[in-house]
């Protein structure tokens, strides 16, 4: 999936429909100070905000559990047993994080004394 500017040579490869989205909003922002329409953050579904969530903690640099990216997800997931692991193997397919090779705890009150991969974010391959 190619994103590409209506108004300037920039275009940018990505791997899904949503990312290229996200990566047009970003440039348009930077490059054409244009403000990302509020339709489109209405549309907003559960994954796009999960997607997102881990990309801001993987950005963090700091290895982290997935758990803690459910704070900052404001739509609920019709299952969230399985739409939170969906989400992560799917970050981890897009390059966004890998497994930082190391447990801990769960962070979760639901699940705790269960351990959980730690994350950290992984520097795209050129
Ligand atoms: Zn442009």
């Amino acid at each position: 999936m190619i994103a590409r500017c209506a108004d300037c040579p920039w275009a940018c490869e990505t791997g899904s429909r949503d990312s290229a989205i996200s990566a047009l909003w970003d440039h348009r922002e930077r490059a054409h100070d244009e403000q990302q329409p509020p339709m489109q953050l209405s549309s907003t579904t559960f994954r796009e905000q999960a997607l997102a969530a881990i990309r801001t903690l993987a950005e963090t640099g700091r290895p982290f559990a997935i758990a803690e990216a459910h704070d900052l997800v404001t739509i609920e997931p019709v299952n969230p047993r399985t739409a939170w692991p969906a989400v992560t193997r799917e970050a981890a397919r897009l390059g966004f994080i890998e497994w930082a090779g190391s447990y801990a705890d769960s962070p979760l009150a639901t699940t705790k004394g269960s351990a959980v991969k730690l994350w950290r974010g992984r520097r795209r391959a050129a």
